[in-house]
């Protein structure tokens, strides 16, 4: 199952596209594309028997269909049964639709209930008509929702996972097994069919947490194929040289004596940790832990600085444009005036521009700032001696390992740094991150005032608004985010320009920008622009603000939805804010009712602004009943595993891998190229 999906009959050009950008590459990638939720269509429910607030799946009779005109026009469908009737409510709706929902006809129904203005009622159900006498079939196991992405729908992306299921169902041994069922007696196959079709009894709850069997089989084998990755690497890099940076000139040092501040005692401690290994020639791998705020990027321009200084390259990675925008910007300030060529490389820098950076890449250049563009093939470096690179969460193990080896020229290889600001607790790091020596700057710099935080019922609008617009009157600027667990980039966007013209309505006299992630990268950068240049008050945005944006103005953050986030993504985003010397606030909205671990995550996050307190009681927190998927913790990306929630396992995993390698290293081989890819490259570096 290994075959590219490019294999797959049906699958063309364009959908594979698609699929990579969910991460899916190979067939068996399909199969580790795990549901975001499930829906019971295993039975109907009788319209009698529908209960506000649920989800439920409902057939009916059309007894009267009305479009209403209005600012929002809408499609009124009234469905009956002899003992219920329902209202279902489309704000878009087609011709066909119209044909289809036509008083008289029988249609089925799956949707959320809620109380309308004319009764119970459905808001863009889902439908399907029943055509003749003989309805289709139920599905016996419950139906999963895949996350998707924008061009590819979800029935397209489920029918192709559907197939890939059908024929792993068909022949288990398509997928080799080495390390056999576990103690639940749950192996590789049937934890796959489990977690995409699990029966309509499925304990649902530890489904979506984690703690089901299926789900913790995989996770274990996925950090179990990262363990090996890492351990692997780890062994190499003892075969391995990096260069020695001695900087004779000092730019490094001259670096600092030009900055407008002084550094912070953490970060000399630091930039003197790494001074002690990046003049040597063992190949460093530090993690460098600091809270938002603590000021990673004069460590990493310091490093950047000792490279170019030493007569050789320097790369800087960031996960977004804008955020690598921005530390082109600051670095450009701090390191052009040492004499220091700078090559800006990302994904929109095309053309003449990018042949003339690639040509520097090879000759002079000494520092080279971009995003994942710079992991590109045909980017050639004349002698990278350092890689850092920021955010990591935000990439894949491999893709950084990519860059690495841009580096690797016969025995040597680049010295990486790589920077988060999610403090992870230390006994995770240990594990997580195998081989990696570990920094970490636990001090802010001087001046910084904590930042208040208070939770707010989203009933109480009106003092939300009051906020907002006293801090504007006082020339500060705010953030609202929308953090709406959306299926689609595309729906996200919907719900925020949704908040965007409520705003808008609310404070008519406020500048209001949006950025989110499905515009491009040019319009996102413009609206950063503006709203770093103050030319936007308060700024919607999705979840793509979390990481690194820096603009000291701001000073409130309001946080939608604040119940339904973890601990660290809270805590990125509340890190926005406080970045200048003045009282800064944060907002954090929510729905009751709320659950007990909601209660006590808000409550921590009024209690402490300190980043690594945080992180532990997260791990503390993450109980049942939570659905908290991979992209939500702030941690390190996999498929399947949580670090957070998985530790255990983690452990177990680690503790298997020398093993593994050891005894049956064909096994880790097989686990390393399934989980992480591209195996063998993995090694080399
Ligand atoms: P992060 O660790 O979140 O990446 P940054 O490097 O963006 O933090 O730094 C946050 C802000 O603090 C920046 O505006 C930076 O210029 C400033 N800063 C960094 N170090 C110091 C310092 N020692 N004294 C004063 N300001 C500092
Ligand atoms: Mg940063």
């Amino acid at each position: 199952m290994s075959r590219p999906v490019t294999e797959i009959p049906g699958v063309g050009p364009n959908v594979a596209a698609r699929l990579k950008a969910l991460g899916i590459v190979r067939e068996i990638d399909l199969l580790f594309h795990l549901p975001l939720r499930y829906e019971d269509r295993t039975r109907i429910t009788p319209l009698g028997r529908i209960r506000p607030e649920q989800s439920h799946q409902v057939e009916g009779t059309v007894a009267d269909q009305q479009i209403r005109p209005g600012r929002r026009r809408s499609m009124l469908v009234l469905l009956e049964e002899p003992r219920g009737q329902l209202t279902l409510r489309f704000f878009r709706f087609y011709p066909n639709q119209k044909r289809m929902l036509a008083p008289g006809r029988r249609v089925r129904c799956y949707g959320e209930v809620r109380h309308g203005p004319e009764g119970l009622e459905m808001v863009h159900p889902q439908v399907t008509p029943l055509e003749g006498n003989r309805p289709p079939p139920l599905p016996e196991n419950l139906t999963a929702i895949y996350p998707c992405t924008t061009g590819l729908a979800q029935a397209n992306l489920a029918r192709l996972i559907d197939q890939a299921l059908d024929r792993l169902a068909r022949k288990p041994e398509l997928l080799a097994d080495p390390l056999g069922p576990d103690e639940t007696g749950m192996g590789l196959a049937q934890a796959i069919l489990t977690a995409h079709r699990p029966p309509p009894d499925a304990d649902l709850d530890a489904l979506a947490d984690g703690r089901h069997p299926a789900i913790r089989r995989l996770a274990f084998e996925e950090l179990l194929g990262h363990n090996l990755a890492m351990v692997r690497l780890t062994r190499e890099r003892a075969r391995h040289q990096a260069r020695d940076l001695k900087d004779p000139e000092g730019l490094a040092a001259r670096l600092l004596a030009n900055l407008p501040f002084t550094p912070t005692g953490a970060q000399k401690r630091v930039i003197g940790e790494l001074q002690a290994e990046l003049s040597g020639t063992r190949p460093m791998r530090r993690l460098l832990q600091g809270d938002v705020g603590s000021g990673k990027t004069v460590v990493a321009a310091w490093a950047l600085a000792l490279a170019a200084g030493s007569g050789r390259q320097a790369a800087i990675v960031a996960p977004t444009e804008i955020l690598a925008e921005q530390h082109h910007k600051t670095l450009a300030e701090w390191l052009e005036p040492l004499g220091i060529e700078i090559v800006w490389l990302a994904g929109k820098v095309k053309g003449r521009a990018r042949k003339h950076a690639l040509e520097a890449l090879k000759g002079q250049a000494g520092v080279a700032i971009g995003t994942h563009a710079l992991f590109q093939a045909g980017v050639e470096f004349r002698d990278l001696a350092l890689v850092v690179v920021d955010e990591q969460h935000r990439f894949g193990v491999h893709q950084r390992l990519e860059l690495a080896r841009k580096g690797t020229k016969d025995f040597h290889i680049p010295h990486q740094l790589i920077m988060t600001a999610t403090p992870i607790p230390r006994t995770l790091a240990m594990t997580a991150y195998a081989g990696l020596d570990v920094s970490v700057l636990d001090e802010l710099p001087p001046g910084r005032k904590p930042v208040t935080t208070v939770a707010i019922n989203a009933e109480r609008r009106e003092e939300i608004i009051a906020r907002i617009r006293s801090a504007l009157e006082a020339g500060r600027q705010a953030y609202w985010v929308c953090t709406l667990i959306e299926e689609t980039e595309e729906m996200e966007a919907e719900a925020a320009e949704a908040t965007v013209e409520t705003l808008r309505a609310a404070l008519p006299a406020a500048r209001v920008g949006l950025i989110h992630g499905r515009m491009k990268a040019g319009e996102k950068e413009s609206v950063m622009a503006g709203f770093a240049a103050s030319e936007v008050d308060l700024l919607v945005a999705t979840t793509v603000i979390e990481v690194g944006v820096d603009v000291p103005n701001a000073s409130l953050m309001i946080i939608e939805n604040a119940e339904r986030l973890g601990l660290s993504q809270l805590h990125q985003l509340r890190g926005r804010v406080g970045r200048g010397s003045r009282q800064s606030a944060c907002v954090l909205i929510y729905r009751p009712p709320l659950s007990a671990t909601a209660r006590a995550r808000l409550e921590v996050m009024r209690e402490t602004g300190d980043g690594f307190v945080i992180a532990e009681r997260d791990l503390e927190l993450r109980g049942p009943g939570e659905v908290l998927g991979t992209r939500q913790t702030g941690m390190m990306r996999f498929r399947i595993a949580d670090l957070a929630r998985d530790h255990a396992l983690l452990e177990s995993a680690s503790a298997a891998g020398s093993g593994i390698l050891d005894q049956t290293p064909e096994t880790a081989e097989l686990l390393i190229r399934r989980w992480i890819g591209q195996g063998r490259d993995y090694g080399e570096v």
